[in-house]
């Protein structure tokens, strides 16, 4: 069956693809998927995109991901230091404060320029198989 070569972790891992068949079928597949069109008969294969330029947009999304996790990461850090310095209420205070801050203000602008990036997305014009 896989006589394909293994795609790294990231590739696999990264957003479908939209592929749209010269017929007007349309599918989503994961990097190095192919699928043959039911309507015309036509293979797809999405190894056909250069790989580099899709490990790029999967690098981007990546890179948006980080910025809520770390945010989540520095209220853990909180809320254990203040445990620590025995102000565990103190903490919960602080990190509340930063949970309404972050969704009230912060996440509304980071999903906005993430959706942009998004849109940006670049196509490609692949040949079928
Ligand atoms: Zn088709």
């Amino acid at each position: 069956m896989a006589t394909e070569p293994a795609l790294p972790r990231s590739i696999r891992r990264g957003p479908r693809i939209t592929l749209t068949c010269h017929c007007g079928e349309r599918r989503y597949l994961k990097y190095g998927e192919s699928w043959t069109c039911e309507k015309c008969g036509r293979r797809w294969n999405t190894r056909r995109i250069p790989m580099e330029q899709y490990a790029a947009i999967r690098r981007e999304q990546l890179r948006y991901r980080r910025i809520p996790l770390a945010v989540s990461a520095l209220s853990l850090i909180c809320v254990v230091v203040f445990i620590i310095l025995g102000q565990p209420f103190a903490g919960l205070v602080l990190v509340a404060f930063a949970a309404t801050t972050w969704s009230m203000f912060v996440r509304p602008i980071h999903s906005r320029r993430y959706r942009r990036r998004i849109a940006n997305l670049p196509t490609w014009k692949i040949d079928p198989e």
